[in-house]
């Protein structure tokens, strides 16, 4: 559909026309003087305006508009696609994964990872006991694809206590992701006791924390831990304390219950 036009040229309707006395079109002579048709003024106008709009966002995207034919290319306007690329520098982000437990069926298999640049730090490997819809599998562990692809990066495996939703599958992992173990006393203990049923023969270094002295260690560049007395129904259970150099602080809680902690009487301070 094209516009339409006249055959033949025809004069304005006369009874569109304003009727009475013209008006003055404004107190200003100068403009009442000229001969502009108004629509040729808003186009001119549009023009206009299209034309810094133009300009402006050329600016905004770092391209100024040069057509000059010294412009480096031949007179021809360019534009950000001749631009060279620049590799942007990918900046470390900090990610916590919950490997295993987090919103899953059931209780176990309680594992979580912290990443940050070039360290890992893994919290828990426990196994979960299946209902009944799984017949014939004795326990399930959880998913260390990501883990064994970045073992490189881990830098200490801590536990927060001696449960085996918490520690159970550690015997079964701990070969494939090799790292330092941090735990409290009973809770090395109970690690220690798994690992004699381990068959890949890996001996992890274990290092004992004590929640009551505070004692604070250094893990890679990023990550600083320390464990947090918590009440449980097993002794020496803890939460943690993840700090990092750039002073922010992650706390991890491994379990809260409301159980006071039966070996030593000890209660909470988290
Ligand atoms: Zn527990």
């Amino acid at each position: 559909m094209g516009q339409r036009r006249l055959s033949n040229a025809q004069g304005d309707d006369q009874n569109k026309r304003p009727q009475g006395p013209p008006r003055p079109k404004s107190t200003n002579t100068v403009l009442n003087s000229t001969t502009t048709r108004k629509g040729e003024v808003f186009r001119a106008q549009r023009r206009t305006s299209e034309n810094v709009n133009a300009r402006a966002s050329q600016h905004m995207v770092n391209v100024p508009v040069n057509k000059s034919i010294y412009n480096g290319y031949g007179g021809r306007q360019f534009s950000l696609a001749e631009q060279p690329k620049r590799a942007r520098t990918p900046r470390p982000t900090l990610k916590i994964m919950p490997v295993g437990g987090l919103g899953e069926m059931g209780i176990g298999k309680n594992m979580m990872a912290i990443e940050y640049d070039n360290d890992i730090i893994v919290i828990d490997c426990g196994f979960l006991f299946p209902g009944s819809d799984y017949p014939g599998i004795n326990y399930i562990t959880p998913d260390i694809t990501y883990l064994e692809e970045n073992k490189h990066k881990i830098r200490g495996q801590v536990f927060t206590h001696g449960h085996l939703d918490h520690i159970g599958a550690y015997r079964h992992m701990a070969h494939r992701i090799p790292a330092p173990v941090y735990a409290s006393k009973f809770t090395l203990g109970m690690v220690q006791r798994t690992m004699e049923e381990a068959t890949s023969g890996y001996e992890p270094q274990y290092n004992e924390l004590n929640p009551d002295l505070h004692e604070r260690v250094q893990l890679g560049d990023s990550f600083s831990i320390e464990l947090v007395r918590v009440n449980h129904s097993i002794p020496d259970a803890t939460a943690l304390s993840v700090r990092h150099s750039a002073s922010w602080l992650i706390p991890v809680t491994g379990v809260l219950k409301t159980i006071q902690s039966t070996a030593r009487n000890l209660t909470s301070n988290a």
